[in-house]
């Protein structure tokens, strides 16, 4: 992108209804999120380089256009009362553009934070939050010296576009340095020490524009080849160790000065001085894991996303029922008849034409 604008101030507007929320992305957290704000009488207007995007279906209008496309962005901005994202790729500079003409939330801030896993871990570490050891990694010549730094098995991971497994590889004893840098697609990463977690869990909060916070409960995050299978609330752990997610998320959010809803992914170690949290990633948007608030919550967290970009009242969440959400992946989704039939499942489909291997097509919320 040729000009480089300045991040502009957000004004602290509040968007009231029969405003338009402007979404970059059209998958299916976009879609989500334009769902929430129909319910609360706002118009969306979805930006995606994507044609096929589910999200376009259920909003007032959208754009089809590449991150990249000055005078796209600026249309789009004009015409739109604030932007919000489902992603966190979005380019520093397409937020930048944005932001100067339209309130962004959450802001640049929240994208520079979380699109690069060296600057992320420096920022949970200034902060005292624990996180796994780790090295920068810029070169294949590099891996020697931190793996004996860490100690193996250790993570090799992308710093950049890493998601669902992708971007990464892991280091064992004899490990070759040039087929792991090779595997990871030679680009600038990171070498984690391994967690010997019990659990994998998040804590997804949100963060009004007046900096209230309001965390929904953790949940338990089961992953089968690298993505999210099953969500599990309540999540396994001691009431304390619950409460010490949800402070470790409002700090982080608070440190943000995000506006909107933040995941922070963690895992959690027992040994013998009992449970501890350590911190994975943090995703600046609503998450997989929080799908279940959609059917278990008095608020979803696409709603509660959508009154902290739009300067309302955050609702104060509360858990009807204990819940399990399944992610419909690929040719799961062929199963719709049986689990709309099933007796207290509720089935959420997002529109998406083509079944794919490994593509998220739908989740179901289980009520226990
Ligand atoms: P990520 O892309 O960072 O979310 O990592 C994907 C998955 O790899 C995580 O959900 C964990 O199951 C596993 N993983 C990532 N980093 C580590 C680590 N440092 N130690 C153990 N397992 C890890």
């Amino acid at each position: 992108m040729s000009a480089v604008a300045t991040a502009g101030r957000d004004d602290g507007r509040v968007l009231a209804p029969g405003a338009t929320l402007g979404i970059l992305g059209g998958g299916q957290l976009g879609r989500m999120i334009a769902l929430a704000a129909a319910r609360l009488g706002l118009r969306t207007h979805v930006y995606c380089p994507d044609p096929d995007s589910p999200a376009f279906d259920v909003s007032a209008a959208h754009t089809v256009a590449a991150y990249e496309d000055e005078a796209a962005l600026r249309t789009f901005a004009a015409g739109v009362d604030a932007v919000t994202y489902e992603f966190e790729n979005v380019p520093l500079a397409t937020a930048t553009l944005l932001s100067a003409i339209v309130p962004v939330r959450p802001g640049v801030r929240a994208l520079e934070v979380s699109q690069d896993r060296l600057v992320e871990k420096r920022f949970l570490e200034g902060l005292g939050i624990a996180v796994a050891p780790f090295r920068p990694i810029d070169g294949p010549a590099d891996l020697a010296d931190a793996a004996a730094a860490l100690g193996l098995p250790a993570v090799l991971k992308t710093r950049r576009l890493g998601y669902d497994g992708k971007g990464q590889t892991m280091l064992r004893e004899g490990f070759d340095a040039a087929a792991a840098w090779t595997a990871i697609g030679a680009a600038p990463a990171i070498l984690e020490g391994f967690v010997p977690f019990s659990l994998e869990c998040s804590i997804v909060l949100a963060r009004g524009l007046d900096g209230g916070t309001a965390a929904f409960d953790v949940a338990e995050n089961h992953h089968e080849h690298h993505i999210l299978r099953r969500t599990v609330v309540p999540a396994a752990m001691a009431p304390e160790t619950a409460a010490a997610a949800a402070a470790l998320g409002v700090q982080v959010a608070d440190a943000i000065g995000h506006v909107g809803v933040l995941t922070v992914e963690l895992f959690l170690v027992r040994d013998a001085s009992g449970e501890r949290l350590v911190a994975n990633e943090i995703a600046p948007r609503v998450h997989n894991s929080g799908h279940w608030t959609e059917d278990a919550a008095s608020v979803s967290q696409f709603e509660q996303h959508v009154r902290a970009v739009a300067g309302w009242p955050l609702a104060a969440p509360r858990r009807f029922s204990a819940v399990e959400m399944e992610n419909l992946i690929g040719a799961d989704a062929q199963a719709w008849r049986e689990i709309a039939g099933e007796p207290g499942a509720r089935l959420h489909l997002y529109g998406k034409r083509e079944i794919r291997a490994g593509r998220k097509m739908g989740h179901v919320n289980r009520l226990r």
